[in-house]
């Protein structure tokens, strides 16, 4: 199938108040482009540097929404046209966001991640770290608005474990949401999950290779 078939597809399977972000990750400028112009506007890229170098070649118009796990030192690079980074996982790291966005006078969308999976490899925070920076983030960093949580399941066939993975993040969320209304986003769901994580109340999904196809990496 084509590219712009495989989009279709996907958008087809996706509940109208759901937001598509196609992870571009590894794949040429353009194919992005191809996307672009078939309509799709939200793109996920993991690395700074990658994210930078498709940001120059493509249209402005894209937002581009940085994925995977940031680095400090690498916000400076994004600060400036950043749409959304899904991956706060510390509060030093918001700190930095905070500073750069100062710097460049605007204000940066976040998500803070929360580790929701088993497996010890992945990134994210513990609720409880989340719930203090929700406490003062409004006061502490007016250049960053945190407007949601985002959560990577565990990667395995099990789909009761991925169900109770999402269900926690998602159950997490609407607690947030009480006392924080203006969180909105609730980022879960990849090409081999996401069906699950929209059931579970997802309202962003991340999805690369069903739309691109396999990546390969050397
Ligand atoms: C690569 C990646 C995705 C998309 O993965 P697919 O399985 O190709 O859909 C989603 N989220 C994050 C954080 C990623 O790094």
């Amino acid at each position: 199938m084509s590219l712009i078939e495989n989009l279709k597809t996907v958008r087809e399977s996706l509940p109208e108040n759901v937001t598509l972000v196609a992870v571009s990750k590894t794949k040429p400028a353009a194919d992005v482009k191809t996307l672009f112009d078939a309509g799709q506007l939200d793109f996920g890229e993991n690395r700074v540097q990658e994210l930078v170098e498709k940001y120059e070649q493509l249209p402005k118009e894209i937002r581009w929404h940085l994925i995977g796990h940031l680095q400090k030192n690498k916000v400076k690079y994004i600060a400036e046209f950043v749409h959304l980074i899904h991956s706060v996982d510390s509060e030093d790291l918001l700190k930095e966001i905070d500073k750069q966005g100062k710097k460049h006078k605007r204000i940066i969308d976040c998500l803070l991640q929360l580790r929701i999976a088993e497996e010890d490899t992945k990134f994210g925070m513990e609720k409880r770290e989340a719930q203090k920076i929700l406490h003062h983030c409004k006061t502490e960093y007016p250049n960053v608005r945190i407007i949601g949580l985002m959560g990577m399941a565990t990667f395995t066939d099990d789909e009761k474990q991925v169900r109770k993975e999402f269900v926690f993040l998602k159950d997490c969320f609407d607690y947030f949401k009480f006392y924080y209304p203006y969180l909105k986003i609730l980022s879960m769901g990849m090409s081999g999950d996401y069906k699950i994580a929209v059931e579970e109340g997802s309202n962003m999904v991340r999805i690369g290779s069903s739309i691109f196809g396999e990546r390969e990496y050397n």
